[in-house]
């Protein structure tokens, strides 16, 4: 059985709410280009998928369920891929309420979704996550048997989960995080934040670093030494390095898992992800 202390945990997140095919070109919009894109990003090495829905029609930010319907089908026909859907981004783009964000993870019940861990001002617009949401969304998903995996975007952030959620038993280990660095309004991306924010995790955390722009692989890269794992995807980054586009998802895939073996580990396959991460599979 593969020692699973040596896999990396390697995360993609093809579209996000904001990137437009402005910021590069090759950013995949539709189901078909979604599933192309992420099986794409799973032969590389990803064993997780972070999705946001798009109009295939304008390309806006959509939370329609039928959009998500659509790429879960066709990515699930073409690759093994940890899948998560968000419940964040129709919050910062749209100005959604809680019921609206979750109306996909409702319907599908997908194997983790995002849950956002404190309202903080996301650029100049206000992200809201009052404790009532969030005890709200870790309540569903847990009927729901979905892995919430925490955005963290500052140290506090940290706090809201310990005290909201694990305090109360609402989630129950293992505890995924992701420590989004470097949003305006959140915490700088810092290497030395980055140690201040993982000190506080709780016992039994899984964790990765969502560092954003050309953060992206230079904090992943610390965030592996660590024994943390990374996300990369146009969501966060559209370059491979300073003035140089990234031709697609997979390319920034591919820097991940050198990174990886960089330091004698292997990204984990998304079956000994599923392991890591207590999702059960079916
Ligand atoms: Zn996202």
């Amino acid at each position: 059985m593969a020692d699973l202390a040596q896999k990396v945990i390697v995360t993609v997140a093809p579209t996000g709410s904001i990137p437009t095919r402005q910021d590069n070109p090759q950013l995949p919009i539709t189901p078909e280009e979604i599933a192309d894109e992420t099986a794409r990003a799973y032969e590389a090495g990803a064993a997780l998928v972070h999705l946001h829905a798009r109009d295939p029609k304008t390309g806006a930010p959509t939370v329609d369920p039928e959009v998500y319907g659509a790429y879960l089908e066709k990515i699930r026909a073409r690759c093994p891929i940890v899948t998560q859907i968000t419940t964040g981004g129709g919050a910062v783009t749209l100005g959604l309420g809680p019921e609206e964000r979750l109306a996909a993870v409702e319907r599908f019940h997908p194997e983790s979704a995002s849950l956002n861990a404190g309202s903080m001002n996301f650029g100049r617009r206000l992200f809201p996550n009052p404790p009532e949401i969030m005890e709200a969304f870790a309540d569903r998903f847990r009927e729901w048997g979905v892995l919430p995996e925490f955005e963290v975007y500052d140290l506090g952030m940290v706090q809201n989960v310990k005290h909201w959620l694990i305090g109360p038993g609402k989630v129950k280990p293992p505890f995924r995080f992701s420590l989004v660095m470097g949003v305006m309004g959140g915490i700088p991306p810092l290497a030395k934040h980055l140690c201040v924010l993982v000190d506080e995790l709780p016992a039994e955390s899984v964790w990765q670093v969502i560092g954003i722009g050309r953060h992206q692989l230079p904090l992943g890269a610390v965030a592996v030494g660590m024994g943390g794992g990374l996300r990369v995807g146009f969501e966060d980054n559209v370059y491979l390095k300073k003035g140089v586009l990234a031709k697609s998802n997979a390319e920034l895939v591919e820097q991940a898992v050198k990174i990886v073996r960089a330091v004698g580990k292997e990204p984990a396959t998304p079956d000994e992800a599923r392991q890591i991460l207590g999702i059960k599979k079916g």
